[in-house]
This record gives C-alpha cells, sequence and structure tokens, in this order.
C-alpha cells in the first residue's frame, strides 16, 4: 500500500498497482524516461480512443523513433503515417515542434511546463501531461474521463463547467507519483467509471461517491454538447483510359491542409463546370464542429479543367497521405450497382 496521501489518492493508487492497464506509452511506478513517446501518445490521444491510438502508436514508433528521425522526414511522410487519425494540423505542428526542439533545444524536450508553452502545437493540456508523464510532476490532466469521475465523486448535477471540475480534481493530485496518479483516474474513467453503466462495485472511491450513493450515475455528467452543423456537397472521381483517378493536394492552410483528395465543393460554392455521371452514393464523415455529406459524381478525364493534380492509379494511393474522408470515398471507386 501506498502511505502518506490524501486517502482518496491513496485508493486510487491502490486499485490502479492492481488494475491500471498496460499501454504500450505507458511505464508504471516511475515516470516516463521518453518524453518524446509521451508527446506523441498524447497528441494522437486528443479526441482519439485508445483502442485507435494504440496502433498507430506502435507504427508511429517503429518509423520515426525519435525527435531526430522524425524532424529529417519529409512532412509527406509525416502526414502518411498520421492519415486516418484526423486532425492534421497536430502532424504538421508535431513536424515544426520536432525541427524547432532539434535545433534550438539541442535535441532535448524542455522540462518546464513554461517552456513547453513555446513550443508549437504544444497547449496547457499536452504541456501538463508531459511533465506529469514524463517528469513525475503533480500536473493536474483533465481529460473526458476526468472530467466524469469528478462531476460523479461530487455528485455535479449541473452542466459541466471546466474549471470547477479542474479545481476539484487538482485538490485530489498528490505531490509524489504525479505519472501514476493521472494514469490511475483516467483508467477509473475509462474502465470503472464508464460513461453507461458504471461498474461502481469495483471503485476505489464507492463509499465517498455522491453519483453512487445518491443513485445519479446516469445523470452525471450533464455535457451540453452544441448541436453539429450539416454541410453537404460534391466530389468527382475523374478517371483516365488507364484507370487512374484525378487527385489534387489540398493548400497548406485550413480544413484537411496538405492532404491529397478527389477535388470536391461544398454545395454553397460554385459547382465544378464538368459533364459528370449521376451517382446515387453518398458519403458522410463527421469533422469537429460539423457533418460533411459528399454526393458522388464520375466523370472521364477529358472533360477535367484542374490543373493542379495528378492522375495516380488506385494501387498507388497508398504514396499519397488522404485523410478519413476521402478514404471513405475511395470504397465507392467502381459505381454501385443500380446507381
Ligand atoms: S463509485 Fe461509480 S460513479 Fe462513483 S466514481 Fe466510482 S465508478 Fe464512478
Amino acid at each position: 500500500m501506498i502511505s502518506s496521501l490524501n486517502p482518496l489518492a491513496q485508493r486510487l493508487l491502490d486499485w490502479f498497482a492492481v488494475n491500471g492497464r498496460d499501454l504500450p506509452w505507458r511505464v508504471k511506478n516511475k515516470a516516463h524516461d521518453d518524453p518524446y513517446a509521451v508527446w506523441i501518445s498524447e497528441i494522437m490521444l486528443q479526441q482519439t480512443t485508445v483502442k485507435t491510438v494504440r496502433d498507430y502508436f506502435i507504427r508511429w514508433m517503429k518509423r520515426f523513433p525519435n525527435l531526430k528521425t522524425l524532424a529529417a522526414a519529409d512532412l509527406q511522410d509525416v502526414l502518411l503515417m498520421w492519415q486516418g487519425l484526423g486532425y492534421y494540423t497536430r502532424a504538421k505542428k508535431i513536424h515544426e515542434c520536432a525541427r524547432l526542439v532539434m535545433s534550438q533545444y539541442n535535441g532535448q524536450f524542455p522540462k518546464t511546463r513554461e517552456e513547453l508553452l513555446k513550443l508549437p502545437g504544444i497547449g496547457p493540456y499536452t504541456a501538463s501531461s508531459i511533465c506529469c508523464f514524463a517528469y513525475n510532476a503533480p500536473e493536474t490532466v483533465v481529460d473526458g474521463n476526468v472530467i466524469r469521475v469528478i462531476a460523479r465523486l461530487y455528485g455535479l448535477t449541473h452542466a459541466i463547467n471546466h474549471d470547477e471540475i479542474y479545481k476539484l480534481a487538482q485538490k485530489l493530485t498528490p505531490i509524489a507519483y504525479g505519472a501514476d496518479y493521472a494514469s490511475a483516474i483516467m483508467d477509473l474513467g475509462a474502465t470503472v467509471c464508464t460513461p453507461t453503466a458504471p461498474d461502481c462495485l469495483l471503485c476505489p472511491w464507492r463509499t465517498t461517491c455522491v453519483a453512487c450513493q445518491k443513485g445519479l450515475t446516469d445523470q452525471i455528467p450533464l455535457i451540453q454538447k452544441p448541436k453539429k452543423q450539416e454541410k453537404s456537397g460534391f466530389v468527382y472521381l475523374i478517371t483516365d483510359t488507364n484507370g487512374r483517378y484525378y487527385i489534387r493536394k489540398r493548400t497548406e492552410k485550413g480544413l484537411l491542409s496538405g492532404l491529397y483528395e478527389f477535388p470536391w465543393h461544398y454545395d454553397t460554392q460554385t459547382p465544378f463546370q464538368i459533364p459528370w455521371i449521376p451517382d446515387k452514393t453518398n458519403v458522410s464523415h463527421t469533422f469537429t464542429h460539423f457533418k460533411l455529406t459528399l454526393g458522388i459524381r464520375r466523370a472521364a478525364s477529358d472533360t477535367v479543367m484542374f490543373t493542379n493534380g495528378l492522375f495516380v492509379h488506385p494501387n498507388d494511393f497508398d504514396k499519397y497521405p488522404f485523410s478519413t474522408l476521402m478514404k471513405k470515398v475511395m470504397k465507392y471507386l467502381s459505381p454501385r450497382q443500380g446507381s
């Protein structure tokens, strides 16, 4: 048993010692000795599940095992390793940050939160996570799992207020065992205090938890999510006589920047003036702030007026980074029967 801690932290750490998950980016009972691995995993885990990140992280660390290899890589290779994770600006910032740490910090990650915050793509949450997991600092790290656990522990029936959760979580955070404690509270949320049907009988905090004691777990946390905007448009599958498809690279700024795509436009924009063949297929994808549905249109290459792209055979698509949206479109390279 770990001693000299507040009772709740102690119970949680004892639970974690037995039940904590083994994750490829995690080291138990001490800080991780590689802030690079912590940083990569933390950026990948933002708004992506542990299940999805696990394979991406392992592949990434094989391809870019350290800052030096990442800094030396082409951005296109970085985007290729990132494709499917979404939020491509993050991959570009990772690349930019690796180059900056190599050139200005002698290849060593800064050790303080203040210095980390000066790096591209590292905000308060990531800076705290790196300090916590790589340097064992007593930082309070609040993700979706922690919000749920804290809101239930204190029986917060009102709409979630991030500052309030942070202050309550901070009071519980022990001075020692920073990495294990942060991992423990996240694991509790991910494996026991789950969004629906939390398994309170297995929880080390059940005798203290207000939501559990009062039967409020299905009402907490109260999260008010803004309704996602719906957008629509059309994507064009343009083929030449060699079975190749027209793709183009997006600009370096804005949504899905730097990735390749089949030409598309929103239906609020001027449509491309090319003769197209009807198709009843639609492809949808949900971005952070909106849902996009694209109708598929097909066209022959001799009608194409675009000049900034190239024709590529589907067998060679894996050489180009595409977004998840475009990968969904790829499933419909051949027309559906009846279209
Ligand atoms: S007792 Fe239940 S509701 Fe409370 S923190 Fe534990 S799992 Fe969550």
